[in-house]
């Protein structure tokens, strides 16, 4: 048997380059060349170009012959693979195990670990490793110091931030894609039509248009911002990438709510205009944009002089998963000619829940919209996405021609055009393959049904908290996210500052007994203990088990005089 054979059960995969081993034999094989012109001349005429293939090979068999080594050959191998392949299969079959175990379990850990000091001692102060050491001792210390306090997202009580859990499908994929090893930024290969294949399948969700839209995966939301924000910035200013910013000497300015996330204001830091260069419009009661703040605020900075370049809208904000009316935006822009952008991080995902498409009416509309797969997806870290209305305007802002970066008609430089003409990296990840792997497994009618599930949750949480008269939930609870205060009897007479820090209290020791992650957030001023559902592993249960901790927690504060809990 061949080592092909002993790696793989898939027929179909043999076939395949059984096939293909086939055809490379034709090339170096004088005698199939007679057939070869025959049976292939019309199935492959393009291989008819290459007159001197055979010459090639001939080249190449008197180069190897005709190398003398007169140094120690020892010192000149470059390989790294294994000298022993049989026990570094063992070995990797067996962390796959450890992964799949991890996932599995991930209900019988605590939510949380705190990274105890021996440990992170030895993650912070290893020496470089001079000599290397055997793959299973390198696996133990992942098993032993790195995998137990990895950060506990995978747990089905992990509801701070936004965060996503992952999936069994994502470790596989996430595998395969480390085993191929492409670099998406070129050429002609799989991960690039998987890559384009995902952005097809998004424009598909967000009704993009066919003729014109495109994308780009990324690393997330914000690396997305940054590449829509630079497309917008061109819009207003075609020659900025020759002369910069400070030789066109104009004020560009961007409209986003108070709620919007900080990717917006890093992405035109980094894109030279500044924090100045936001203006924060006011939210209605709902949370949502204020669109008449809005029309005054364009006028007025219009008839200061200012640029208007961008209006950002919402779909979930991180505080309490708003949704500005994206419709009532996309006119605002259009009548004044303004770029229009979404951060649609996890919120644009409602796009799968037909009880709550409806938020994102007017998304479509959007010029460009970013958005993550990493959340409310669950596809293993990182991938978000950057979607466009005209791809056409991701080429005029980014590509940079070079003679070392020319895609040809054929061969393995072909399949233009390159992501690489399209943002920043030139070497990417394959991406895409683990986020194909996750529509294709779960379909989008199970992954939206999961979306609804955890707004449902945020429902059950809210009441289960009402039924508390010293709990305020914040209202409204419009998504998958909810913000809550105590407010004790026995803290009546405390100042708001106080029951601030009790609150804030009260989520450090739900961390650090791992019983739950929430995180906080600042709403009118106030911090509360934020909780937002994306997690596909919480059940209702869980909510109970929360609440009843809360409680707990609370009344033994309480009890100790509001210090510290420790067990
Ligand atoms: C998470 C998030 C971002 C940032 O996305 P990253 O993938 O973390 O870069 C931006 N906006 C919103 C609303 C988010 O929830």
């Amino acid at each position: 048997m061949t080592q092909i054979d002993q790696i793989t059960t898939y027929n179909s995969f043999e076939q395949t380059l059984n096939q293909a081993t086939w055809s490379m034999n034709l090339f170096s094989d004088d005698s199939h060349d007679q057939m070869f012109d025959q049976q292939n001349s019309i199935v492959f005429p393009h291989l008819y170009q290459l007159p001197h293939i055979n010459e090639v090979t001939s080249v190449y068999n008197n180069i190897n012959t005709s190398v003398k080594s007169t140094q120690d050959v020892s010192s000149m191998s470059a390989s790294l693979d294994p000298t022993d392949w049989s026990a570094a299969r063992a070995e990797a079959h067996k962390m796959l195990d450890v992964s799949l175990h991890f996932l599995e379990n991930a209900r019988d850990r605590p939510a949380w670990i705190p990274i105890p000091t021996d440990v992170r001692h030895r993650l912070l102060h290893e020496n470089l490793p001079e000599h290397g050491k055997p793959i299973t001792e390198v696996c133990k210390d992942i098993v032993d110091d790195v995998l137990p306090y990895s950060g506990g997202n995978t747990h089905p009580r992990f509801w701070g931030w936004v965060h996503g859990s992952g999936t069994v499908g994502g470790v596989i994929a996430e595998m395969m894609t480390a085993s191929m090893n492409s670099n998406v930024g070129l050429c002609s290969h799989s991960g690039v039509l998987i890559e384009r294949q995902v952005i097809e399948w998004m424009r598909q969700l967000f009704e993009f248009p066919s003729e014109t839209a495109g994308g780009l995966i990324v690393s997330g939301t914000s690396m997305a911002a940054v590449i829509c924000l630079a497309v917008a910035r061109y819009n207003a200013l075609n020659k900025v990438r020759q002369e910069g910013l400070v030789k066109l000497s104009v004020q560009l300015v961007a409209y986003a709510s108070t709620q919007t996330h900080v990717c917006i204001v890093k992405a035109l830091e980094l894109l030279g205009l500044g924090t100045q260069a936001l203006r924060l419009v006011p939210v209605d009661d709902q949370y949502r944009m204020n669109i008449q703040a809005l029309k005054n605020m364009i006028e007025e900075d219009r008839q200061q002089g200012l640029i208007p370049f961008c209006i950002v809208g919402n779909a979930g904000t991180v505080s309490t998963g708003a949704f500005d009316n994206l419709s009532d935006l996309a006119t605002v822009a259009k009548e004044n000619n303004i770029w229009f952008h979404v951060d649609g991080a996890f919120g644009s995902f409602v796009a799968l829940d037909p009880t709550r498409r409806h938020l994102i009416h007017g998304l479509s509309e959007a010029d460009s919209l970013a958005f993550d797969f990493h959340k409310w997806l669950h596809v293993p870290y990182a991938a978000g996405c950057v979607l466009l209305r005209q791809i056409s305007t991701l080429h005029a802002t980014f590509s940079s021609p070079r003679n070392y970066l020319v895609s040809t008609r054929r061969g393995f430089a072909s399949d233009n055009p390159w992501f690489c003409e399209m943002g920043i990296e030139l070497s990417r990840p394959c991406r895409a393959l683990k986020v194909w792997f996750t529509i294709k497994e779960h379909g989008i009618v199970r992954l939206g049904q999961s979306i609804a599930a955890n707004c449902n949750q945020a429902n059950y949480l809210a009441n289960l908290l009402s039924k508390y008269d010293f709990i305020r939930v914040f209202t409204p609870v419009s998504l998958n996210i909810v913000n809550f205060r105590l407010e004790p009897h026995e803290l009546n007479d405390a100042d708001p500052e106080t029951i601030d820090i009790f609150n804030d209290e009260l989520v450090n020791d739900l961390q650090e007994q791992g019983i739950a992650i929430p995180s906080t957030s600042r709403l009118n001023d106030r911090l509360h203990i934020r909780i937002c559902i994306t997690n596909h592993r919480s059940t209702l249960a869980d909510f109970d088990l929360f609440v009843n901790a809360v409680i707990h927690f609370c009344q033994t504060r309480i009890a100790s005089g509001n210090n510290r809990i420790d067990t």
